[in-house]
């Protein structure tokens, strides 16, 4: 299924769909939970634009491929391009909507990769490894350091976290990142998982949201 950005009101937004920038380990329970370490900086890597599906009624594993593991975030898409240090308001000004999103993850491969000390990228980038729900306008969110989302899979919460938890809270990481490299509008971040990840099946029944922003039903096949 082809993607295009949209808000929750299905309003199409204009800006291509551009990378994905993924944190890793930003909040400290669901780091102890795969037991890595707690990173002392951002930990970053980037899903292609090619990987990512809208949240729909269903969507596809590639279970062909070994055990696929959800990991429910909040995803902050960029309307505005940030580089080189922007300022707080600079950020804030940049920023166009939040959503839930899944950084859908081929476990066992990973942790091979991991174990020999390669990058992730295949692991983490397959044809729809990022399932995107549509976006709530940010001015619908006045506090950034309280965001729920949380994920049901078949009516048992799995996982249920807020921004307050994150080791590296968003306009900080946002910052971060820009510090690095270029952010474009169209632009998605991934801002890491609560702890509570877990292997989906086929026929999973998933309720994923922003609780009392968005909320979305969709099923895995
Ligand atoms: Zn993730």
């Amino acid at each position: 299924m082809s993607y295009q950005h949209q808000y929750v009101d299905g309003t199409r937004i204009h800006f291509p769909l551009g990378k994905v920038v993924c944190i890793g380990r930003n909040y400290a329970e669901h780091a102890h939970e795969l037991n890595n370490p707690v990173p002392t900086e951002p930990l970053l890597f980037i899903k292609p634009g090619s990987c990512v599906v809208p949240l729909g009624e269903s969507f596809a594993l590639a279970a062909d491929r070994g055990t696929v593991h959800y990991e429910a975030e909040i995803a902050v898409l960029l309307g505005k391009p940030l580089s080189r240090k922007p300022s707080t308001e600079e950020v804030l000004d940049a920023i166009s909507g939040f959503a839930p999103a899944l950084d859908l993850t081929l476990r066992e491969l990973q942790n091979s990769l991991k174990a020999k000390g390669y990058p992730w990228e295949v692991a983490k980038s397959f044809d729809g490894a990022c399932v995107l729900a549509p976006f709530v306008p940010a001015d619908a969110i006045s506090d950034l350091t309280d965001i729920g989302i949380r994920l049901s899979i078949n009516g048992a919460v799995r996982q249920d976290g807020n921004s307050r938890d994150m080791l590296n809270p968003i306009v900080p990481m946002l910052q971060h990142i820009a510090g690095h490299f270029s952010l474009q509008a169209g632009d998605v971040i991934l801002t890491g998982t609560p702890a509570g990840v877990g292997p989906l099946h086929n026929g999973d029944e998933l309720v994923l949201e922003l609780p009392g922003h968005s909320r979305f039903k969709s099923c895995a096949l």
